[in-house]
């Protein structure tokens, strides 16, 4: 049998190919050569400090020594735990517990007392400069390639293991499936510690490309954004659609300011229909993906190529077709295969599919299971499949009842925002007694004239009422400038239904 290169040294052979071809521009800008040099140095040194395949943290922002560390962390046989460092304290010590590590590189000042292994950015950056290579094979085959801390229903979180060969098989389907051309820049802007940016990372480096760092302070500064972004010259663009929507209220946000881009790869929860269309006018030349996945099965599993034939026939996008190594079957609450039409949980069984969460046997037997010989995940999603397209159709623990009525947050959101007045939506349950007593939408609105903001609401009820059943029209209008987004980039619905229910 040919052994198949492993990632590593997939990325490596960049350094003798195109030595001086850029991987990374922040403030400073990095060759594929240096990334080698800098990554074999911190690996030689982990790899003699830490015989063992223990897990390692690696803890900081957007910076170009983070991706140094993961390459390190591969090389000498490490799985790698990315914590952003805009993590809070308390979180961070409860997946240090979770992830019983070997080691931890911190780019910033570690926020935690037990510092077992602790390198610091100074010792780490000596390391990086000793011009010493690591001995073995590094990470591969079913060994983890990197851990990602998703939230857990208990409050602890859960570290999703992925393997080198789940992540063979994501980027392979990555870097067939989108056109992507060798030598491409790519916007990095989810956190490390979010699995959105393996999706900017590692089709990058795979492909001779450039990672783009965009960070928070920037995303938070208005004014500083859209200055800054068409300098980034960016061709793939790898966001949530949230963070499109974000960039969508500013006119300059377009393909003349920003001509570079060519491709817009979204995931991590639903692409509007108005978000796409908003941005096929404004980007004509560019192709629009809606991908879907959990960070359970390596970032995402289906795509579809959002074109004006897509956005005419369909007013909710669909999530598109699964990738050929992979099948999604539609199931029942018993597990049986539900036929084309039906609505049920979206089951992922193929290679990608992660062996569990880490030191949790418990959680990973509630979620993953063995169907017909392959790994198999049951996702919480709702979904529909018809022919071969895959349609979202909600969380299952977003569902609600509302005088006996059974509604789907996100179908409101959907309608919602899709309303003239509405730029975006979130709608969340009022709780009385455990029984939901009222919805509550928070809505970013468009410009206006109205005097009062009754007489808004008013109007956005009216036309709401022409796509909803009456039951799913809020009672209560709250308006805001920007949907509060999580640390990740998704709409906070769960922080939006603790302030409506004071807790
Ligand atoms: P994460 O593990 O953070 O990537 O979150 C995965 C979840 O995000 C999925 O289980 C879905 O509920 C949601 N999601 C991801 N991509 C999409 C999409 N394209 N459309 C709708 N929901 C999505």
């Amino acid at each position: 049998m040919v052994e198949r290169m492993t990632l590593i040294e997939k990325i490596d052979q960049w350094a003798t190919t195109s030595p001086e071809q850029l991987c990374f521009k922040g403030t400073k800008s990095y060759t594929y050569s240096q990334l080698k040099t800098d990554s074999d140095g911190l690996a030689a040194y982990l790899e003699e400090a830490h015989a063992n395949q223990e897990p390692i943290i690696v803890y900081g922002g957007l910076e170009y020594e983070m991706i140094v560390s993961f390459l390190a962390c591969s090389k000498s046989g490490h799985a790698y735990i990315p914590i952003d460092s805009h993590t809070p304290a308390d979180r961070v010590a409860l997946i240090a517990e979770v992830a019983d590590y070997t080691a931890i590189i911190a780019w910033e000042d570690w926020p935690l007392a037990d510092a077992q292994g602790l390198l610091t950015a100074e010792a780490a950056l000596d390391e990086m400069a000793t011009g010493a290579c690591p001995q073995g094979k590094g990470v591969n085959g079913d060994d983890n390639y990197y851990l990602i801390f998703t939230s857990g229903t208990t409050g602890v979180p859960k570290g999703v293991q992925i393997s080198h060969d789940n992540l063979v098989s994501y980027t392979d389907w990555m870097l067939q499936e989108f056109g992507l051309k060798t030598g491409q820049v790519f916007l990095s802007q989810a956190p490390y510690s979010f699995d959105l940016s393996v999706m900017d990372i590692y089709p990058a480096l795979l492909s001779g490309g450039q990672l783009s760092p965009l960070k928070k302070e920037l995303v938070n500064d208005f004014k500083g954004l859209f200055t800054e972004l068409p300098k980034l010259a960016i061709n793939v663009w790898v966001s949530t659609p949230s963070f499109a929507d974000v960039c969508l209220m500013d006119p300059r946000f377009n393909g003349e300011e920003n001509p570079s881009i060519t491709h817009f790869l979204f995931c991590g929860e639903e692409l509007a229909h108005s978000t796409a269309s908003k941005l096929s006018q404004r980007f004509p030349k560019a192709h629009i993906y809606n991908t879907y996945g959990p960070t359970e099965a390596t970032v995402a599993v289906t795509e579809i190529e959002i074109t004006q034939d897509v956005l005419e026939r369909y007013q909710r996008l669909p999530i598109g077709r699964v990738k050929a190594d992979t099948a999604i079957y539609i199931m029942d609450e018993a597990g049986q295969v539900l036929p084309e039409g039906q609505v049920g949980e979206i089951v992922i069984v193929g290679p990608s599919v992660s062996k569990g969460y880490y030191h949790n046997p418990e959680k990973t037997a509630e979620a993953f299971y063995d169907y017909q010989g392959k790994q198999a995940y049951k996702t919480g999603d709702g979904g529909m499949m018809e022919e071969d397209l895959l349609f979202y159709k909600g969380r299952m623990d977003f569902q609600i009842k509302l005088h006996g009525y059974r509604i789907e947050l996100e179908d409101i959101d959907h309608h919602l925002g899709e309303v003239s007045y509405v730029k975006a939506a979130a709608v969340v349950p009022k709780y009385v007694d455990h029984k939901v007593q009222q919805l509550v939408a928070y809505i970013v609105p468009e410009e206006h004239s109205f005097e009062k903001e009754y007489q808004l609401s008013k109007a956005i009820k009216e036309e709401l009422r022409k796509t909803v059943m009456d039951y799913m029209v809020p009672q209560k209008y709250l308006y805001v400038d920007a949907l509060p987004l999580t640390q990740n980039g998704k709409v906070d619905r769960k922080g939006l239904i603790n302030e409506v229910n004071g807790s």
